[in-house]
């Protein structure tokens, strides 16, 4: 197995948490503990909307009930807020922001979502030349066809051009903050994360974080390797939601469920058994 100096365990606060976050952070755990790596508790709260205190304390009330470690990062909700909020790095992200500008990257776009099609963004705006400082428009990156290489585990790494869904995919949201993508790519270099493990869901991130990378010469970036795991599903494939009551981690420690039955339920989803290493 490698050696990693960090890794990270990123909730975003809007919703109480659920098995599948729970499996997410027992694998990125097990992963730390065999590799070497620390664990960097980052809570993603630039979604500020939907951003709930009561949350930000689940986070830690389920990280707590599992019993899963983590060695830097908020310890309670006080801390998160004086320290370690996303808000207290918002100047990096405009600087990363700026740098696009800059280099003629990005260009403003004025569709709503609706406006898509199928997923897919038509390069409506692409061509308009609408002023950067436009309001009520996000920023989208010019993106080409280009091959990207994401770095796995043991050494392996894989080749792959954009997803269709990603195409132009969106840095900066209509409420001037920045998009997820951009965020987490910032921050992972900041912390000096070298290895991310997410649920196979954010692939398609994964790749357009890759992307980013390319375009604002973020070496460091290519160089973190990347794990990313099956989902929980429940019956009917349907991805666990947060706003699925009876999968929360929070309800079934309200029902007086132990830890040991929350990772057994986890396996037993999953058909591993009590093993989750395996998975
Ligand atoms: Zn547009």
């Amino acid at each position: 197995m490698q050696h990693f100096t960090k890794t990270r365990i990123a909730p975003t606060p809007s919703g109480y948490l659920h098995l599948g976050n729970a499996l997410s952070f027992a694998l990125t755990a097990a992963l730390a503990r065999k590799t070497g790596a620390k664990i960097l508790l980052r809570i993603d709260d630039l979604d500020h909307q939907r951003i709930n205190l009561s949350y930000v304390q689940d986070i830690f009330d389920t990280l707590n009930f599992l019993d899963i470690p983590w060695d830097e990062g908020p310890r309670d909700v006080q801390e998160y807020q004086s320290t370690w909020s996303q808000m207290h790095r918002i100047g990096l992200y405009k600087d990363a922001l700026q740098q696009l500008a800059d280099q003629r990257d990005v260009f403003a776009c004025q569709c709503s979502r609706s406006q898509l099609q199928g997923g897919i963004y038509p390069g409506t705006c692409r061509n308009l030349s609408l002023p950067l400082d436009t309001p009520d428009t996000t920023w989208r990156l010019y993106t080409d066809e280009r091959e990207l290489i994401i770095k796995t585990l043991n050494d392996g790494s894989i080749t792959i051009h954009l997803f269709d869904e990603m195409k132009d995919f969106i840095v900066k949201k209509k409420d001037d903050y920045p998009a997820y993508q951009l965020a987490s790519l910032v921050d992972d270099i900041h912390f000096g994360v070298d290895l991310v493990v997410r649920g196979e869901d954010l692939y398609p991130s994964t790749i357009a974080q890759h992307y980013l990378a390319d375009v604002l010469d973020a070496g460091v970036f290519k160089n973190i390797t990347f794990h990313h795991h099956p989902l929980l599903m429940e019956s009917g494939d349907k991805k666990l939601s947060k706003s699925a009551g009876a999968t929360s981690i929070k309800y079934l420690r309200d029902q007086g469920k132990t830890a040991g039955e929350v990772y057994t339920e986890i396996g037993r989803i999953l058909g591993v058994g009590k093993d989750l290493r395996s998975f």
